[in-house]
């Protein structure tokens, strides 16, 4: 694990640490309960600095004018400081939130220089539209950055989310200002000091700490801030969005899921089943694509439901360094209780309870969670219909085509669904029926840099990959460019 000593988060502003008095938030190791160290929670004050700091770096156009050639150059330097830098960032991220290292957090860092190699690469592809409209005139359709921009990341894949948003909010010219979770603010700081050394002109990147509702809710009130790229929950989402509906800012909402995993009968059975367990239990089941509501046909059930418990039981809880760590601690005691007390309220509730979801006895420190399972009967249940965020998932059985379609409509999310079926005609109709912003088919998690990602109704607005990211962070700009020198019709010429 990483550095024994304590670590300290304060802000990051023009390129260096900053310090300030007040308050702190302990920071706890979820594998051991021990204190890893403190966050500032910046004051308003200090959110606004980092704000005026940014939109100073914007203004002086050291980035936002910035040949697209030398910003893919420093994208790619990023990049390749990440994955130097892998194992050390990954560290942080397990330490902060319990999260495997071998199986996520070390994932997560290679994915995050992949953001950034991908935003390098995506430059070079860039041009002006020109349209020929009239003999005398030709129009230009450019694209310019939109300033400072707000970015906020959840605790559950800290690094590659901040670096979906930052790869392409640089790519596109804005300076940023970022908020990670109170619960994983060491990687982000580092990676911004990485960044630092690497090239990125100081002050295109400044991040703030704190609580939510407090340095979070700051910095969407900003006036400067052009654009709000937000993933993490429904409340905070929604809070956020009043504050930038106010001022016309355009904002992506990443928000959470409650996604069907269909299994059909015709599926390739040992793949749906391993797709089935990873995606409802990768990363300790702390993910919002988690297939967590999975409806298996009734001809296979006994025998997939079997399985599936057998194999559930047979996860290997471990301390979240151990290379043989399948499922590490919940990211706090607090979310471990939570966890547990809606399986508890599930089973009153009339679930039927296949695993216990409840702290193992070989791990008395550290807030781990043996994976839950329910048999749900009740489609109205709140257990399926509730975001868990964490190792439960319920299982339901359909008899046919239109009774799977109609359970896993049943939702108010729409991130994602799961597939599992040899029928390629089936395959296509569940996939253009389904209402969910990623259909996965025959697979698990899977994520394409170019496609967009992102959610329907309760999952969020807007999306983010490849050309959605690249759109959002810049605006269109309309020239016209004439050569008649006078309009047809001018005005005030009347003798
Ligand atoms: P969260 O909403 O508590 O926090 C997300 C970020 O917003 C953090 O940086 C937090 O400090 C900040 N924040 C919280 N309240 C705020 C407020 N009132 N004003 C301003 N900022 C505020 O979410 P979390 O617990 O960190 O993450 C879990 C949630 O994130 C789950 O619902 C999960 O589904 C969702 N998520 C979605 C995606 C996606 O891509 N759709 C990916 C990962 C996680």
């Amino acid at each position: 694990m990483t550095s024994a000593s304590p670590q300290h988060a304060s802000a990051f502003i023009g390129g260096a640490l900053t310090s300030e008095k007040g308050a702190r938030l302990e920071l706890v190791n979820p594998a051991n309960e021990t204190s890893i160290g403190q966050v500032e929670c910046n004051t308003p004050e200090t959110v606004k600095w980092a704000v005026s700091n940014a939109l100073e770096v914007f203004q002086n156009r050291i980035w936002s004018a910035a040949p697209l050639s030398k910003r893919a150059g420093v994208l790619r330097a990023i990049a390749q400081t990440i994955r130097d830098n892998a194992e050390e960032l990954a560290a942080l991220d397990t330490l902060c939130a319990g999260l495997p290292y071998h199986r996520s957090t070390l994932r997560h860092a290679a994915g995050a220089a992949g953001w950034f190699d991908y935003f390098a690469d995506f430059l070079a592809t860039q041009r002006d539209d020109a349209y020929l409209g009239t003999p005398d005139r030709t129009t230009l359709v450019t694209r310019v950055p939109r300033g400072v921009v707000a970015l906020y990341a959840p605790w559950n894949v800290p690094l590659g989310i901040a670096a979906i948003k930052l790869a392409a909010a640089l790519a596109a010219g804005n300076t940023c200002v970022i908020k990670p979770s109170e619960q994983t603010p060491l990687s982000m700081l580092r990676l911004a000091a990485l960044m630092v050394e690497a090239g990125l002109p100081a002050g295109c990147v400044n991040v703030v700490n704190g609580r939510g509702p407090g340095a979070g809710a700051a910095l969407a009130k900003q006036a400067p801030i052009a654009a709000i790229s937000f993933t993490g929950g429904a409340a905070a989402g929604a809070s956020i969005a009043e504050a930038a509906a106010g001022r016309f800012i355009p904002v992506t909402m990443e928000l959470g899921g409650k996604s069907p995993t269909l299994i059909f009968a015709d599926s390739d059975y040992e793949a749906a089943l391993d797709g089935a367990l990873l995606s409802a239990f990768s990363n300790s089941g702390q993910a919002c694509l988690a297939g967590s509501r999975i409806l298996v046909e009734a001809s296979i059930a006994d025998r997939f439901i079997a399985d599936f418990t057998a194999r559930t039981k047979a996860i290997r809880i471990a301390e979240p360094m151990d290379p043989a760590c399948e499922m590490g601690p919940m990211s706090s005691e607090n979310h471990r209780a939570l966890v547990a007390r809606m399986f508890e309220e599930a089973v009153k509730d009339g679930a039927e309870p296949l695993t216990a979801c409840k702290a193992p006895e070989a791990h008395p420190n550290g807030f781990y969670l043996t994976p839950g399972i329910l048999h749900v009967t009740d489609p109205k249940a709140m257990i399926f219909q509730t975001e868990v965020f964490g190792p439960l998932a319920t299982l339901m059985t359909f008899r046919d085509d239109g009774e799977a379609l109609s359970l896993a409509q049943d939702s108010s999310y729409g991130l994602a669904a799961y597939v599992w079926t040899r029928d390629i005609q089936r395959a296509l109709q569940f996939s253009k029926a389904l209402d969910a912003g990623t259909i996965l088919v025959n697979t698990a998690f899977q994520r394409e840099l170019n496609a967009p990602f992102g959610g329907f109704n309760a999952s969020g607005i807007g999306r983010e990959g490849g050309g959605s990211s690249y759109a959002f962070y810049t605006q269109e700009k309309t020239i016209l460019l004439s050569d008649a020198s006078a309009s047809s019709a001018p005005l005030g010429k009347l003798k």
